[in-house]
């Protein structure tokens, strides 16, 4: 890690008046969890619509796979940000990751970017309900859970599969944020998609100040203010330290 450039990111911090983040899925691997959207669990929306197998074996995969992410903690990158929120005013967080674990680290401004796996709906009549519930559904001996509301066995989670177009309020808030901000942050994020991809692109032809943090290289890093390569979980509770240095408590 470069601690000087983490020093500078730390007092650009401090200058901003509204700063965004956008996290991935270096961080939910710190937690423990793999990248699900491109983890293969999730089948084509035409195959899952269509096809009672594939429903079954979908909801099979989440059934040994839940677990694992209701007991993962917060990583060291998910508290920094959480204490960023508190002591130098993070506006919001969109991410990547579809587990809750800045939820579950406290942060209170979240856009999941790709929605999330802990609620399930019905895509029949629109009733919600909590992936926990579903499971329940299921080890009662359903290998397709129905709606209680209208019989459906089409229920998903919010997230995208493939096929599907990126969940439409996120994104447009996310949008929206990231043009009203003077500083983003994108730690542990895979760049290589959209709508993220063009996300530092565009804050930089509005004068967004921008600063990467991640282990592996991006597109974007040699049109950015600031990279710093190493683990998200050093890095920014470093940056937390140092701001917190120049905090004079009165
Ligand atoms: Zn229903």
């Amino acid at each position: 890690m470069e601690m000087d450039v983490a020093a500078v990111v730390a007092e650009w911090i401090q200058q901003s008046r509204k700063i965004v983040v956008l996290t991935g899925e270096e961080l939910s691997s710190e937690s423990g969890l793999p990248d699900f959207m491109g983890s293969g669990i999730n089948p084509h929306i035409r195959d899952f619509r269509e096809n009672k197998e594939v429903k079954a074996n979908y909801w099979k995969k989440i059934k040994e796979f839940y677990p694992s992410i209701v007991n993962a903690e917060p990583s060291p990158s998910h508290q920094a940000l959480s204490e960023l929120e508190m002591i130098s005013g993070v506006d919001s967080i969109f991410t990547q990751a579809t587990y809750g674990l800045h939820h579950k680290a406290g942060s209170s401004n979240v856009i999941e970017l790709n929605s999330t796996i802990l609620w399930v709906t019905c895509m029949s009549c629109g009733k919600d309900y909590s992936t926990d519930e579903i499971l329940t559904i299921i080890e009662k001996g359903d290998e397709i859970p129905r709606c209680a509301e209208c019989g459906s066995d089409q229920l998903k989670p919010p997230l995208s599969f493939p096929g599907q177009p990126p969940p439409h309020w996120e994104v447009r808030e996310a949008w929206i944020k990231l043009h009203q901000a003077d500083l983003f942050i994108i730690a542990g994020a895979s760049l290589e998609h959209e709508p993220v991809a063009s996300y530092p692109f565009l804050a930089k032809e509005r004068n967004i100040k921008v600063v990467i943090i991640s282990e592996n290289q991006s597109p974007a890093d040699e049109y950015v203010d600031a990279v710093i390569y190493g683990k998200p979980s050093d890095v920014l509770p470093y940056i937390v330290s140092k701001i917190k240095e120049g905090i004079t408590i009165t």
